[in-house]
């Protein structure tokens, strides 16, 4: 049997030791990552104070959101980020379901999220994936094309520029993974200059958080550390 209150204790401890060990005293948010699973380990992830849940596969996820909306032991407000590769075709229930969309890494799938975010809803905050190892297999803009797309992304009225997110390449050295972080770091940096309201610098997971700590991240995504192995 998995324990989910000693695991996010112990994600939980893992990140105050890396933000010690590097000083920092800003805010270091846990996003928990419950692809594949079920709404009642969600359920007992909430119960133990977790309120920003990540999902990846759009038809799965949104029966998710929609089951949790209709429980009412979730008494307090979840915020739903969407951290999958996103096709052209399956914006909408995306933008009609969450709060913040991760994995936005070309032009026309913002312009889709901006033109389907339903009216009366906050705006739809947005993070541009990287493709920082410029892998052709992974997704993710390019470094050369995240200014322009941040300028691009910046003018659509239903979107909330926020940030950035990447999944560095694995490596056994740690130093090349590291080395990914701190040019994220750079680029977090550099679209802060411009945008001030930039704010999140989401990366880090299960292997790698206290790197990514240690290299700045505001955002952690947490899966098998808290729901285990998928
Ligand atoms: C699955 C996933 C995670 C969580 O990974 P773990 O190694 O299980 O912690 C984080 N980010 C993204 C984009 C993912 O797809």
């Amino acid at each position: 049997m998995i324990n989910i209150q000693n695991n996010i204790l112990a994600v939980e401890n893992k990140i105050a030791q890396a933000a010690l060990a590097a000083q920092r005293e800003d805010k270091i948010q846990l996003l928990a990552v419950s692809k594949t699973k079920p709404v009642s380990l969600i359920k007992e992830a909430f119960k133990q104070g977790l309120s920003h849940f990540g999902e990846n596969y759009v038809q799965e996820s949104v029966e998710k959101i929609q089951q949790v909306k209709l429980d009412p032991e979730f008494d307090k407000p979840i915020c739903w980020y969407f951290i999958g590769p996103l096709q052209s075709n399956k914006t909408r229930p995306v933008a009609e379901n969450f709060d913040w969309v991760q994995s936005v890494d070309r032009l026309k799938i913002a312009q889709r999220l901006n033109q389907q975010r339903p009216e009366g809803m906050p705006n739809l905050n947005i993070c541009l994936q990287i493709n920082i190892s410029e892998e052709e297999t992974k997704s993710g803009t390019t470094l050369s094309q995240v200014m322009e797309l941040a300028s691009q992304v910046q003018q659509l009225s239903r979107l909330k520029l926020r940030g950035i997110m990447a999944i560095p390449q694995k490596s056994d050295n740690p130093k090349v993974v590291e080395q990914q972080f701190l040019t994220l770091h750079q680029i977090f940096t550099q679209l802060q200059q411009q945008y001030p309201d930039i704010d999140t610098l989401s990366m880090g997971m299960s292997g790698d958080l206290e790197s990514a700590i240690k290299c700045g991240s505001t955002m952690v995504r947490i899966g098998t550390d808290i729901f285990g192995a998928r």
